[in-house]
């Protein structure tokens, strides 16, 4: 039965209004509903890139709403009492989120609504299963992803979506587009993203269509080659939830080339219900040894790394990427994670920082997951003594050059042998293309056998440390 108290629906992650349970609910229970956005960090100096595309999808969000979203900046418990008062709101209805922050925050907002005598009701929508549903026998949460990813297939794939919901019942509001337009983000080094990306969800429906008929075929081989490009780029839609999970199953599920693909999708779903079940990990390592990690502080190496001027061809095209695009490629994602956290003692929590800065797709789960996979103090890591090469994975994985090619232009000219090595070039054929290295491209920030051996031996002396405590 349809309540004439006031539903308002509370947009977080999830902005789009098909595979929206939480709209849909509210509008099955109200006879008027209210959504509403609240943008709480804009006044953030130095925002992060990810702000640019949440913005923007805010944006595509009042469109598919026509007009019809309440946009608040500021704090949020704030502006809920505020519009609680202001509307007579009765009940308020959203998506759940599973990182600690976010339930710390919907928790005290629970406590404070049900004083106000206003229910809370919460849908899942941005996981295909809810992270207390999947337990091992024993009653415990997988630590292991094979036997995590079984027990989902075994569960059977959710592939059932939502249909849009009639949104002639929506309360009207003052158009607030114009208003989000002016918040978005102008920072000089958005420039260069506006020309690769569209924030909207149509583009991101277009693309897994054309991902589906043209790379989801050959996506288990192509998958690790960074210069063609064969992956989805569905991470940032995903995180801003204008594509869900279930969609994006319900595409692809019997298509060819699925099975590689899904797999990836159910690592983000394992990225999120290990943050749910250990949320210490999101700063803290899952393998409690590496608290006695030697970490080391240099800030020079890092802002090299930063700036892709390590002098390691491979790294600089990766952090280039990051920077110029917002985006990096999975196999990339690794190799400069591991340079950072194993050749030059980085800690992995500075690395994660960066790129919670400047990757559009900054995903608290997904990222925490992959530092900690890559420094090896993870839930089913990557062992610490193995460190990727960045020489042999440029051999590897980018035979060509191809990759480095267009993110370090300033080698081009080299040929494929050294192209990922250029400080062993004979200095003839460096000077035949006008390459002074230390002048037009840096030397490496660290030599790259003796950082290894350096990397073990940090990791014998944390051993060592961890079992004297
Ligand atoms: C150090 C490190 C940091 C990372 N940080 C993030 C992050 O902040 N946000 C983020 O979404 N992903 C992160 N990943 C995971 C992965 O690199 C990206 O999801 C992927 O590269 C996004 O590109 P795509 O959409 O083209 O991926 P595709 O290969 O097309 O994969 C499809 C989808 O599957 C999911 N997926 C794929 N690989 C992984 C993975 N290893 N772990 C979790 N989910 C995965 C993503 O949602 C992705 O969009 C990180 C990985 C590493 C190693």
């Amino acid at each position: 039965m349809s309540s004439s108290a006031i539903g308002l629906c509370w947009f977080r992650q999830d902005l789009r209004v098909t595979d929206n349970l939480a709209l849909t609910r509210a509008l099955q229970q109200h006879d008027r509903v209210l959504c509403l956005y609240v943008h709480e960090n804009l006044n953030d100096p130095d925002p992060p890139a990810s702000c640019w595309w949440q913005q923007r999808a805010v944006q595509d969000l009042a469109d598919q709403l026509h007009g019809h979203l309440l946009y608040r900046t500021g704090d949020i418990q704030h502006n809920l009492q505020q519009i609680v008062a202001a509307y007579a709101v009765g009940a308020v209805y959203w998506n759940r989120l599973y990182d600690p922050v976010s339930i710390a925050r919907d928790t005290k907002l629970k406590a404070w609504f049900s004083e106000q005598s206003v229910q809370v009701h919460s849908f899942p929508g941005q996981l295909l299963f809810e992270p207390w549903q999947l337990l091992k026998r024993d009653g415990t949460p997988y630590r292991v992803f094979t036997p995590f990813y079984r027990a989902c297939l075994a569960q059977g794939l959710p592939g059932d979506v939502v249909p849009m919901p009639d949104l002639s019942r929506l309360v009207p509001v003052t158009d607030a587009r114009a208003q989000i337009e002016q918040d978005s983000l102008t920072a000089a080094w958005t420039q260069s993203f506006r020309d690769q990306w569209a924030p909207r969800r149509q583009a991101g429906q277009d693309r897994l269509a054309a991902f589906i008929a043209r790379d989801m075929p050959v996506y288990h081989q192509a998958r690790d080659i960074p210069a063609t490009g064969q992956v989805s780029h569905l991470a940032p839609y995903l995180h801003s939830g204008q594509l869900s999970v279930r969609e994006v199953i319900a595409a692809v599920c019997d298509r060819p080339g699925a099975d590689a693909f899904v797999r990836q999708l159910i690592w983000r779903e394992f990225a999120h219900y290990v943050l749910y079940h250990w949320p210490h990990t999101l700063d803290q390592p899952m393998d409690g040894r590496y608290s006695h990690f030697p970490w080391r502080t240099d800030p020079t190496a890092l802002q090299a790394w930063q700036r892709g001027q390590t002098g390691i061809p491979l790294v600089d095209a990766g952090m280039r990427e990051l920077w110029q695009t917002g985006y990096l490629h999975n196999r990339l994602r690794m190799i400069v994670a591991s340079l950072l956290c194993k050749h030059l003692l980085i800690d992995w929590r500075v690395g994660a920082a960066w790129f919670m800065y400047t990757l559009f797709d900054a995903d608290l789960a997904n990222n925490t997951m992959g530092w900690q996979w890559v420094a090896g103090s993870g839930v089913d890591a990557a062992p610490y003594f193995r460190i990727f090469n960045p020489v042999s994975q440029g051999k590897r994985f980018d035979p060509d050059g191809a990759y480095v090619r267009r993110w370090v232009p300033e080698l081009a000219a080299l040929p494929d042998r050294w192209i990922q090595q250029p400080w062993a070039a004979p200095a003839e054929l460096l000077a035949a293309h006008d390459i002074q290295l230390g002048c037009d491209y840096p030397r490496p920030v660290v030599e790259l056998a003796a950082g290894r051996q350096a990397a073990l031996a940090a990791w014998e002396q944390m051993k060592t440390s961890a079992v004297l405590v």
